[in-house]
């Protein structure tokens, strides 16, 4: 998180905000997660090198920014963002930056993302009501899948670990999101 500016990832009327730990706007009704949630979803993702990462929600590009540099360059972050707009800047943004292991996809992830499965990890920044069972498919056996599970006023950022047949699901804190669309 030292090494990816967030001010890069804010419009010019939130740059003087852009170090505040809080979500800001981005456009299209959408927000940059705030700082604190991109560090509790790499810890809870236990995020290594290597990782191929599918983030479901790009925004701003921010989360998937600092996912690439834990991953480094043998590892793969996969976005993929639903409005077209914000996919756009995101993929100008990241490209500028130089991050070659981040991967702007235009699309839909609640079906997931087939062509790079499975996952080591599955982040998404937007809630769902239930866990797209899809998700669960393209995680790979002992991957994990971070996600917030809920409705419009409250919801749990859940964590589930794929064991074989087996999937151990964990509630972790209350959060707000917006919705998976
Ligand atoms: N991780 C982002 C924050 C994203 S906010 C950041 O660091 O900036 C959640 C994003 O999920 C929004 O951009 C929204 O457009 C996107 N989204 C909502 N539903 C989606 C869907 N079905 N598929 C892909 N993206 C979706």
């Amino acid at each position: 998180m030292n090494i990816i500016d967030r001010r890069l990832f804010v419009p010019d009327e939130y740059k003087d905000a852009a170090y505040y730990d809080t979500p800001l706007p981005i456009g299209y009704g959408q927000t940059i997660s705030a700082p604190h949630m991109v560090g509790i979803m790499c810890e809870y993702l236990c995020l290594q090198e290597g990782d191929s990462v599918l983030e479901i929600g790009t925004g701003s590009g921010y989360s998937a920014a600092v996912m690439s540099i834990i991953v480094g360059k043998s590892g793969n972050v996969y976005t993929v963002e639903i409005v077209p707009e914000l996919y756009k800047s995101a993929l100008e943004r990241l490209s500028q930056l130089g991050l070659k292991n981040v991967h702007v996809i235009l699309g839909d992830g609640k079906i997931g993302l087939e062509d790079y499965a499975p996952y080591d990890k599955i982040s998404v920044t937007c809630y769902a009501k239930k866990i797209p069972p899809v998700l669960l498919q393209q995680l790979r056996d002992g991957g994990i899948l971070v996600i917030p599970v809920g409705n419009e006023f409250v919801q749990t950022l859940k964590r589930v670990k794929k064991d074989g047949k087996h999937l151990v699901e964990e509630d972790l804190l209350n959060v707000r999101f917006v919705p998976m669309v």
